[in-house]
């Protein structure tokens, strides 16, 4: 892996043109996120080598793959056989089929009122909240004599979206009627698959279950069943699923506390800047906003040029790290909104131009997304998501 910065002949063609990287005539400043393609693929392994043989992975690429750029993250998979993708938003998914995605793909959050016609144009599949859902789709499906695949959501005790058990079965003989849909799917999600032990997660299965027969029993026949989701794969056994719906453990992020001993997973997402100043502040030295900190002692000060407007959480304030050269340091002062210092007073012969790591891997030094989202008393999830669009992304080969 190299941590030279981005310039104007990388990679990043792929990218949705969101996300800001220099245009070919031009230089963007040294900040950016290296997207390791290769440990994504080693993830989808450890995925894989937890599934029973009539299981796929239907990979989830929502929120532009966990920030992790939906496209290239998705050509990656699609190269290593996955055909099955999950994204949240009828946009998203119009995104991947611009990019000439053309696999199975569910939208998570359903189908919006005025969004059918555009479902039923790009062959995208809902997953399906309601009755009244399934009225507008089957209508316009029909008007445009076509049909549309569906996946019925069951809300086993989540608690958040979907057809509750007796709304289900209230809406099945009505469901059978609809020449416009198809019922490709039955599909749930847990609430507590995060700890592996519990007993929510059990009494969801047997709902799950049940429903598999009432919808059978109902004379429809979906042919997916799924209801994990990573923590659910790697602490459950769902016999009757055909898929499971792994997001966090394709980038690297661990499902849940409990999983770290069993688990092998390696960051993807290694988001770096290089030092722009250098500069020796005598002892009593305030440092940024508000002169949070103070130096007790002479220090040398290394200033990069990544803020919170690029995802750098501002809670990192005199709490964050890099790595440079091989050493962790502390962040000094608050994070601005383009601007962050490290001391880095320990690292001998460092230089301006320096490449730091302050998420994801360098020189066998590791920040995993977990371990920031443990600073900031959240999840690796929203760690990843909020690296901003201004932050380009660099694709390391998956070969
Ligand atoms: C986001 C999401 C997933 C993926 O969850 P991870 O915990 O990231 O594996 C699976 N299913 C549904 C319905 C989701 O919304």
């Amino acid at each position: 892996m190299t941590f030279s910065p981005i310039n104007n002949t990388d990679n990043t063609g792929d990218v949705m043109a969101l996300r800001q990287n220099p245009s070919a005539d031009q230089v963007g400043r040294p900040t950016w996120a290296d997207i390791d393609l290769a440990a994504l693929l080693h993830n989808l392994g450890q995925v894989n080598a937890l599934l029973h043989p009539k299981q796929r992975v239907m990979a989830v690429v929502k929120a532009d793959a966990y920030g992790h750029g939906a496209v290239p993250v998705c050509r990656t998979l699609v190269r290593a056989g996955i055909i099955d993708f999950a994204v949240a938003t009828l946009e998203e998914a119009q995104a991947l089929r611009r990019a000439g995605v053309d696999t199975n793909l569910l939208v998570l959050g359903g189908c919006f009122p005025g969004q059918e016609e555009g479902f039923i144009r790009d062959v995208l599949m809902p997953a399906l909240l309601d009755l009244e859902t399934a009225e507008r789709l089957n209508r316009v499906a029909v008007r445009r004599r076509q049909q549309i695949s569906v996946h019925l959501k069951v809300d086993s005790g989540m608690g958040r979206v979907g057809f509750t058990p007796a709304q289900l079965q209230l809406a099945l003989p009505r469901l059978k009627e609809m020449p416009g849909l198809v019922i490709q799917g039955l599909m749930s999600h847990f609430a507590c698959a995060d700890e592996p032990c519990s007993e929510v997660s059990t009494e969801q299965q047997h709902v799950f279950y049940d429903m598999i027969d009432l919808v059978r029993t109902s004379g429809i026949n979906p042919v997916e069943f799924h209801l994990s989701n990573s923590a659910g794969i790697s602490g459950r056994y769902c016999s009757e699923c055909t898929l499971v719906r792994p997001g966090i453990m394709l980038y690297g992020g661990l499902p849940g506390d409990d999983f770290a001993a069993t688990l092998d997973l390696r960051p993807v997402m290694h988001l770096r800047s290089c030092i722009a100043q250098l500069r020796e502040l005598p002892a009593g030295s305030g440092i940024s906003y508000g002169h949070q900190y103070r130096a007790e002692r002479p220090i040398r000060v290394a200033v990069l040029p990544i803020g919170y407007a690029d995802g750098y959480n501002r809670l990192l304030s005199n709490v964050g790290h890099g790595i440079v050269r091989g050493c962790r340091v502390p962040v000094v002062g608050r994070v601005c909104m383009d601007w962050i210092m490290l001391d880095v007073s320990t690292v001998a012969d460092v230089a301006i131009g320096d490449p730091v790591t302050l998420l994801g891997s360098a020189h066998g030094v590791t920040i995993s997304g977990d371990a920031m989202a443990a600073q900031l008393d959240t999840i690796s999830y929203e760690v990843f998501c909020r690296i901003g669009a201004r932050v380009p992304r660099r694709y390391l080969p998956s070969v």
